[in-house]
């Protein structure tokens, strides 16, 4: 190996090694070398500009009981403005999957060209094991614990897998009474009522429909009609669900950690909606066939939309993947392995960099009205929306052809390009 491969190889960087990460500088090598990216771009890529690990002590209900616990907050690439990202509460996060998500944050946030580098945080609980007062516990000594990170100019955190609005109003509080006034703009995805933007709820799930049209006409199905298959029912496949239906789709499954409901003939969103809002979980649905959740991902629909977590489609379940299309809403919801398994077979993915992006999409939009504090209609929102990720979309598909690529590489093209060139005029200090 030359000196210089040895240098990248990822066995020097320990501190971050884990699937996820291997995974996110794998695809990332592969692009840089397929676009001749200078290396010493590609190489200060490759890590996180700064990775803070935290333990604090977490006091149960109960009083008696003192937990440690670990929280993490990574920002991958301070070049392009602050950075910006999710926070996950799991009960398996760790600093290599920060990490890794903090750069596909980056990538995103250029793809849709808003002004922010890529960050992630996550703290490593399970968050459905707790009160609501220990959620609120955990939320604000950990946002006291990142304190000196985060700010409207530096770093803005948002929801992630784990995480609501209800979180992002208690850290936005803890972060208010530290400096003395209110400060909305440090956090998006907060309720309308503390500054935060009308249809951020629904962004990521309505930005992955907006792609449904233009994508159809890629593989040749008809929107109008298609068949989909969505695996979660959280804050990004419920709403997901709910635009598929208002674009007349029709969405046959759904799934939860309970398992999935499934009816051939489409099921009503707004019933499983208020299911699901009055009995928390799916299992229990009167109208729809009840399934085991993996399932929803052997149904033979035209569409599939992976919304809830990591990992799930992998070289194990692709083969019995028959949707012509899928649609990314978690992040990294397909291993490297079964990605090239379903490509081979031509099946069309939009990558979760591009897909999924609607979120942080209208997090900047929240940011700028709280910045401003001048406040946009749902109607004006949702139109610059649409903008956006269809025209994110043509823009990554035009690269997919030039250069006959997948949209994940072209997408991965975008992302690194804007990256590069924003690094290269910046310069090095000193
Ligand atoms: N957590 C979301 C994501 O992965 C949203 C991030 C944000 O709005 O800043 O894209």
């Amino acid at each position: 190996m030359d000196p210089k491969a040895m240098e990248n190889d990822q066995s020097t960087r320990p501190e971050y090694d884990s699937q996820m990460y291997n995974e996110a500088v794998g695809q990332f090598n592969r692009v840089a070398a397929l676009m001749n990216l200078d290396e010493n771009i590609a190489d200060r890529l490759r890590v996180p500009q700064k990775a803070t690990v935290v333990s604090f002590p977490f006091r149960h209900d109960t009083y008696t009981e003192v937990e440690t616990i670990f929280g993490y907050r990574v920002q991958h690439l301070t070049t392009m403005g602050p950075t910006k990202g999710g926070i996950r509460f799991a009960p398996d996060v760790d600093l290599g999957e920060v990490a890794a998500l903090a750069m596909w944050m980056t990538w995103k946030c250029a793809i849709v060209g808003v002004p922010f580098g890529g960050a992630k945080g996550g703290v490593r609980i399970n968050p459905m094991e707790l009160s609501r007062a220990e959620l609120q516990r955990v939320t604000r000594r950990y946002t006291m614990e990142i304190i000196n990170l985060i700010g409207p100019e530096t770093d803005i955190p948002a929801p992630d897998l784990g995480t609501n609005e209800q979180v992002m109003a208690w850290l936005m509080d803890t972060y208010s009474q530290h400096v003395g006034h209110a400060v909305p703009a440090v956090v998006t995805g907060k309720p309308p009522a503390l500054g935060g933007s009308v249809a951020r709820r629904e962004a990521t799930g309505r930005g992955l429909m907006f792609l449904l049209p233009q994508a159809s006409n890629v593989v040749d199905i008809n929107p109008e009609g298609a068949t989909v298959a969505i695996h979660g029912f959280g804050n990004v496949g419920r709403f997901a669900a709910v635009a598929a239906e208002q674009m007349k789709a029709k969405v046959v499954a759904v799934s939860d950690i309970s398992g999935a409901i499934y009816d051939p003939d489409g099921i009503s969103v707004a019933a499983a909606g208020k299911w699901v809002d009055e009995n928390r979980y799916l299992e229990g649905y009167p109208d729809a066939d009840f399934i085991d959740g993996d399932k929803v991902f052997a149904l033979d629909v035209d569409v599939m939309v992976p919304a809830a977590i990591q990992n799930v489609i992998r070289a194990d379940n692709a083969p019995d993947i028959k949707a012509k299309l899928i649609i990314e809403g978690a992040n990294n919801p397909t291993t490297l392995e079964a990605d090239d398994m379903l490509r081979e077979r031509g099946v069309l993915i939009i990558p979760d960099i591009l897909a999924n992006a609607g979120g942080v999409t209208v997090s900047y939009f929240e940011w700028v009205q709280d910045v401003q504090k001048y406040f946009w209609t749902e109607n004006e929102v949702v139109a610059r929306l649409r903008e956006i990720m269809t025209r994110a979309f043509d823009e990554v598909h035009s690269i997919a052809i030039a250069e006959e690529v997948d949209l994940r590489t072209a997408a991965l093209i975008k992302g690194i390009r804007r990256v590069a060139d924003a690094k290269l005029v910046r310069g090095v200090f000193p």
